[in-house]
């Protein structure tokens, strides 16, 4: 899967993406991302990206001219089921549902904003899906992008070792309950601190293990994100 990233900052992502799972899926030829630099499609000595807001507001907006060039320089056809993406407070609420829909696209291309936003005709003529991930505002729409692509990432089949590991998580309807909260987990030693670990994982027990985590998840689940349990229980 290939991934697009716009931007004014191409040096943020230098960082996240040289470690760990994203960087084993490029590694493994899984996944491959490409940092454009928003500067690279302006056409003025100052190379600028933003202008003020007609009506009169606050701040400055990207302005849609360089956005639409790139896309339509990176993209002169949209390839079949490739997305563009544009990160937005105001946008649909990302969640693991979603990171499964975006797995199974072919290419993802991603458009960071800055300052009071971005021009709306992005959204509304250029972006397939606005998309927010959380009920927060950020000062750019970079490490967002980096939340939606980690995410994604991890769930191409390759790049996290074992296909269970994702499965069996928090919000997954395959999950130990469909869409709570993962079970917790420990590990050794047994005893820490006189903190010992429940009984029951020690047993060797699988059923009753299995038991446990259910109702542990559920348990978890509705101490922290009660909003996750089905309207019956
Ligand atoms: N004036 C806007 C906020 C602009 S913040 C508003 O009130 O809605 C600047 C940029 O940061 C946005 O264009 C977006 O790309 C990014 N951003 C801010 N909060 C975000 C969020 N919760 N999810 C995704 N992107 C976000």
């Amino acid at each position: 899967m290939k991934f697009h990233i716009l931007t004014i900052f191409p040096e943020f992502f230098e960082g996240p993406f040289r470690h760990g799972v994203v960087a084993r899926g490029v590694a493994a030829g899984v996944l491959s991302i490409q940092v454009h630099n928003l500067r690279d499609w302006t056409h003025d000595r100052h190379k600028s990206v933003d202008d003020r807001p007609f009506g009169g507001a606050e701040g400055m907006l990207l302005k849609p001219e360089p956005i639409f060039s790139a896309v339509e320089t990176i993209w002169p056809e949209r390839p079949a089921g490739a997305k563009v993406v544009l990160l937005s407070a105001q946008g649909r609420k990302f969640d693991q549902r979603t990171a499964r829909e975006f797995s199974s696209a072919s290419s993802l291309l991603f458009i960071c904003g800055r300052y009071e936003g971005v021009d709306e005709r992005v959204a509304e003529h250029l972006a397939d899906e606005e998309i927010s991930i959380g009920d927060y505002v950020l000062s750019g729409g970079e490490l967002a992008a980096m939340v939606v692509i980690d995410s994604v990432a991890r769930l191409l089949p390759g790049v996290v070792g074992n296909s269970d590991s994702t499965a069996f998580e928090s919000f997954e309807a395959t999950g130990h309950e469909e869409g709570l909260l993962d079970c917790p987990q420990y590990t050794r030693p047994a005893d820490f601190r006189g903190w010992r670990v429940p009984e029951v994982l020690l047993s060797g027990n699988h059923e009753e293990i299995r038991k446990w985590r259910k109702s542990a998840a559920r348990h978890k689940t509705a101490r922290l994100r009660p909003d996750l349990l089905p309207a019956d229980s």
